[in-house]
């Protein structure tokens, strides 16, 4: 299907894209990797007046290593995630995840800024800022703002960013050696949209039991969830089958997905509890060395 109209710039600098932004009134959309973007103004989802390309925006592209944590610019994709060895130590729930991200050609293309910015509740990235407790470094007119990741999701699509803001940066909290994790997805193909995946991770206390629980939940609600009930269950708990059992119990009660053309609230919420045992189960501990660059 042929794209509606549109005017096209390709600025150098975030200022000059957040000016760009500003001047159209809601009516110009950044352009990042195209690929939810494109097939959106294809089918007539989209049709902003003016496209800002941002691929020349060359600092957005950085991944940063450092002691306080990983630091993704808006325009690595996914792709460069993947292929950044660092990331593997630095933040492995974040590579998992981003294993489950679409097919080749897409993450050679598909940003992290442009997957936050379309907020697919599907998507594994959004889930993953939420349950890791990732901030959002946005630029706009008026100055540059963090917004929590729990802050960032408002519904399908819906963000709480402005219109005249761009993301610039994604920051993840510093990620402990030895912490467990664990990520677990079903989707009909390897690359399609997750129908439902669960997030995880934990320390363990001087005697062996979990604390510092995180649980995300992707795909069973209109935004990434936390799955605070989950997490009360493992909180202070030893992780055996018993705990396990009472974790899946808890996910499928925590969530009221609705019906959908792709499957039923009821299969959802049967899957989701299956994700958190399958996540449980999976739980790898991260290497203990983490190397900063
Ligand atoms: C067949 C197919 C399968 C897919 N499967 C998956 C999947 O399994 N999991 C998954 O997560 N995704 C999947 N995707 C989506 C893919 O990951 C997209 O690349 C991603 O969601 C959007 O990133 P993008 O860089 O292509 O953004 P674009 O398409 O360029 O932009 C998307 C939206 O974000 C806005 N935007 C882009 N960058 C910024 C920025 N820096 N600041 C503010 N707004 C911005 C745009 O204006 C637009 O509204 C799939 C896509 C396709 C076509």
């Amino acid at each position: 299907m042929k794209l509606p109209p549109f005017e096209y710039a390709c600025p150098t600098t975030v200022a000059e894209a957040v000016a760009l932004l500003a001047s159209h009134d809601g009516e110009a959309k950044p352009l990042a990797g195209g690929q939810s973007l494109v097939p959106m103004l294809a089918f007539r989802i989209a049709s902003p007046s003016l496209l800002i390309d941002l691929r020349k925006l060359t600092a957005l592209r950085e991944i940063k290593v450092a002691q306080d944590g990983v630091t993704l610019g808006a325009m690595v994709r996914w792709r460069d995630i993947l292929e950044d060895a660092r990331l593997r130590v630095a933040h492995p729930l974040l590579v998992a995840a981003i294993e489950h991200v679409a097919h080749y050609q897409i993450r050679n293309r598909g940003t992290v800024g442009g997957s936050l910015a379309h907020a697919d509740p599907a998507a594994e990235l959004p889930g993953i800022v939420v349950t890791c407790e990732a901030t959002i470094a946005v630029t706009g007119e008026t100055g540059a703002r963090v917004i929590d990741a729990a802050d960032f999701f408002r519904g399908p699509l819906m963000t709480a960013l402005r219109p005249d803001e761009i993301i610039t940066a994604i920051h993840f909290p510093a990620w402990p050696a030895r912490r467990r994790f664990g990520f677990a997805e079903f989707a009909r193909r390897r690359g399609d949209f997750a129908l439902a995946a669960a997030a995880l991770f934990y320390d363990e206390d001087g005697e062996g039991k979990a604390c510092n629980v995180h649980v995300g939940a992707i795909g069973v609600a209109d935004r990434p969830l936390r799955l605070t009930a989950v997490e009360h269950v493992l909180n202070g708990s030893t992780i055996d089958d018993a705990t396990i059992a009472a974790a899946e119990a808890a996910a499928a009660t925590a969530v009221d997905p609705p019906d959908d053309i792709h499957a039923g609230g009821a299969y959802r919420k049967t899957l989701i509890g299956v994700m958190v045992e399958r996540a449980l189960r999976s739980t790898t501990a991260s290497s203990p060395k983490v190397k900063v660059m």
